[in-house]
């Protein structure tokens, strides 16, 4: 029997997703051919990374994998298990690509202001092993976890110890003020919920001890301003308002997440008894810069769907193993190399630089018929020939620059991954039937008012979806140092530190590349990896409208990150004066698919799942999509690419 063809437009880590689920067996391999069609000369999308020829790693962002990406971790497990590398490959295994870390922080603007870190305990699980817990352990988890903060003991005492770093807890300065009457009265209340959670008390009764110690909280949080143990109760309070707010709206009931979807993160919060202070402390603040969620990027206008946060924070407490891993090597070398190599092996076929410039629909309106392309460069060996990978000391790794020597003739300029090239190429038809039975959608959220005109003049669902899914542009910065973390002035261990001034708000310590990178005439000893968002507006501008676009905004980046040098570095690196800098990288996502998907208020129910496009033989994925995460990472889109891939094949892949 013919196999049916799949093109997969898109090469991110949703399409690769699919392309990896769709091909996992020998009965799915004799059912489907696959195609993906990506515009450019490597794969990852807003996740590709690469090398240039100094040997450094240029990645589009900091990326980091939260220890709760049950579906990414798995894919990635299942990709280095197939390619079974030696054991002196530099990424033998996927252990060697990610190492377990925790150390968190964000920048604290209450009191004094300064570094608050967290330390997520470690526990013995492996991401990618199983699924999430049931719905109610989550909110449990949540109160619980409160307590154990407040009360000082469990797990949680590392939390605690970096809350209070003087060595003091909770409990020994409750003890310390014996004329503070709120301190000891608020510990019997939280013991006194504590007891009540072991026992197995119902929701009802929780939030009855909740509203219940809620005032000491707040009388203690009033009176307690400026000092350490203020953070300590922002962060009771705030995750005693999430517990709150989940029992309360039934958010894991039958409303779900999108019950809550129109109020904004922080007002629902509110709703739910959290105080000014705690809302506007940068704990409060948090799930904005790690979405990138502000109304066009303008750091005074932070804005996240209530329903998507509350899912996002709920699903990061469930982590496994630890609470974020860092990868031991460029993006596109610890994920996206292995992924393509494994593809390759199961017979999955790649188009790279095809550019996807419409999706046309039949008369009926409800098929995709054709697919129009551009293909922007010809290669000596014929389109489906380019080999993307070169070896960099034993590691498979994607050059900065599409690797020339394969093509037939180099026309025109520009990156062949701008909407913004000047390339002419060769215009290309994928016809239903001919060259395709099936079409996977895997193009940004920000990209689809170009290609998919004809959609969404016919589906008012689709103009609704494109409309309302906003995206935003980001930065992002390397920087290499000639001095250590140490020297430059970091007294900690490498963290992951956040809620940093405008506009490259978080910073990670990534120095355990430099090994790996061996720059070439040049010694370095930090690596700092920073990235944020740009302002600007809600939808890129068209390419022909604003040809100067690009080249402006990241002249924009330029002079906003002098300033940034000039008056924020010393925050967190006081003795990096720029003499210390011996390269550096930056760079803006400004394209319209290089840009963020938001989830802000409101919208959520706009998204459309990738198996419901109303279009019989197409399907969507990315981090855009009712994914049921919403918040834009590789988690989502993975489980994007995972939802498509079942709706295709008609089999209930495992999710989460
Ligand atoms: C600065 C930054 C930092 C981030 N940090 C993290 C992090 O720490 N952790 C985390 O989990 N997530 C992070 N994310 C989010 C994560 O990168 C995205 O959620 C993820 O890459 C989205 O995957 P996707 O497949 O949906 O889309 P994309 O990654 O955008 O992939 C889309 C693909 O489609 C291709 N394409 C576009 N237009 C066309 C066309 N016309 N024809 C053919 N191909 C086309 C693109 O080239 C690309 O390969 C970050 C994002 C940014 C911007």
């Amino acid at each position: 029997m013919a196999r049916e063809r799949v093109a997969i437009l898109g090469g991110g880590p949703a399409a690769l997703a699919c392309a990896w689920q769709l091909s996992s067996s020998a009965s799915l391999r004799d059912r489907f051919e696959i195609t993906v069609f990506e515009m450019g000369h490597r794969l990852g999308g807003k996740t590709a990374s690469s090398r240039d020829e100094q040997g450094r790693i240029l990645e589009h962002g900091l990326h980091i994998l939260f220890g709760f990406y049950e579906s990414f971790f798995r894919l990635v497990r299942e990709a280095y298990a197939e390619l079974d590398r030696p054991p002196e490959h530099p990424l033998a295994t996927w252990r060697h690509a990610f190492h377990p870390d925790g150390l968190g922080g964000l920048w604290e603007t209450l009191g004094a202001g300064g570094p608050v870190l967290f330390q997520y305990p470690r526990d013995g699980g492996v991401p990618g092993d199983g699924r999430e817990p049931r719905p109610r352990d989550h909110a449990l988890h949540m109160v619980l976890g409160c307590l154990q903060v407040l009360g000082g003991y469990g797990p949680f005492q590392q939390v605690e110890a970096a809350l209070f770093p003087s060595g003091e807890s909770w409990r020994s300065l409750g003890a310390r003020s014996p004329s503070e009457a709120t301190l000891p009265r608020l510990r019997r209340r939280v013991h006194r919920l504590a007891r009540l959670l072991e026992r197995g008390a119902g929701e009802r009764v929780i939030v009855a001890a909740i509203d219940g110690l809620r005032p000491a909280l707040h009388a203690a949080l009033e009176r307690h301003q400026d000092s350490g143990l203020t953070l300590g109760l922002v962060f009771a309070d705030l995750w005693l308002s999430l517990a709150r707010g989940v029992l309360v709206d039934d958010v894991l009931g039958v409303g779900g997440f999108q019950a809550i979807d129109h109020l904004e993160w922080t007002d629902w919060l509110g709703q739910h008894g959290a105080h000014p202070c705690s809302l506007g402390s940068s704990m409060g603040q948090a799930v904005h810069d790690a979405a990138f969620s502000f109304i066009d990027g303008d750091p005074a206008r932070p804005s996240v769907a209530a329903g998507a946060a509350a899912r996002g924070q709920l699903a990061a407490y469930t982590y496994r193993g630890a609470g974020f891993f860092k990868m031991q090597a460029g993006m596109g070398e610890a994920v996206l190399a292995p992924l393509y190599l494994g593809l390759k092996r199961r017979g999955v076929r790649f188009a790279f630089f095809h550019r996807v410039e419409a999706l046309r629909l039949d008369p009926t309106g409800r098929r995709i018929q054709a697919v129009d392309l551009r293909r922007q460069v010809e290669l000596r060996e014929g389109p489906l020939s380019y080999r993307p990978l070169v070896d960099v000391d034993g590691v498979e790794c994607w050059p900065e620059e599409p690797l020339w020597d394969q093509a037939v003739e180099v026309q025109g300029h520009g990156s062949v991954e701008s909407y913004w090239s000047q390339r002419p190429g060769l215009a290309q038809r994928l016809e239903l039937g001919q060259d395709f039975d099936r079409v996977v959608l895997g193009i940004p959220v920000g990209a689809l008012p170009r290609v998919c005109g004809d959609l969404i003049a016919a589906s008012p669902r689709w103009a609704r979806m494109v409309e309302q899914v906003g995206s935003i542009a980001t930065v992002a910065a390397q920087l290499w140092f000639d001095q250590d973390l140490e020297s430059l002035g970091w007294p900690h261990p490498p963290t992951l530190l956040s809620r940093l001034p405008p506009p490259l708000t978080t910073w990670c310590d990534m120095s355990h590349l430099l090994k790996l990178e061996r720059l070439h005439g040049v010694e370095a000893r930090q690596l700092s990896y920073l990235c944020g968002t740009q302002s600007g507006p809600f939808l890129a501008p068209r390419p022909e409208d604003d040809p100067d676009f690009p080249r402006r905004e990241h002249a924009r980046l330029v002079d906003d990150c002098e300033l940034f040098w000039d008056q924020h570095l010393r925050l967190f690196l006081p003795r990096a004066g720029r003499e210390r800098l011996v390269s550096s990288y930056l760079r803006v996502n400004c394209e319209p698919h290089a840009r963020c998907s938001l989830a802000l208020p409101g919208t959520l129910s706009a998204r459309i799942a990738p198996g419901d496009t109303g279009f019989d033989n197409l399907v969507i994925c990315g981090d855009w999509t009712d994914n049921r995460l919403y918040l834009a990472c590789a988690e989502g889109s993975v489980r994007s690419g995972v939802m498509a891939a079942s709706a295709i094949s008609g089999q209930g892949f495992p999710i989460g």
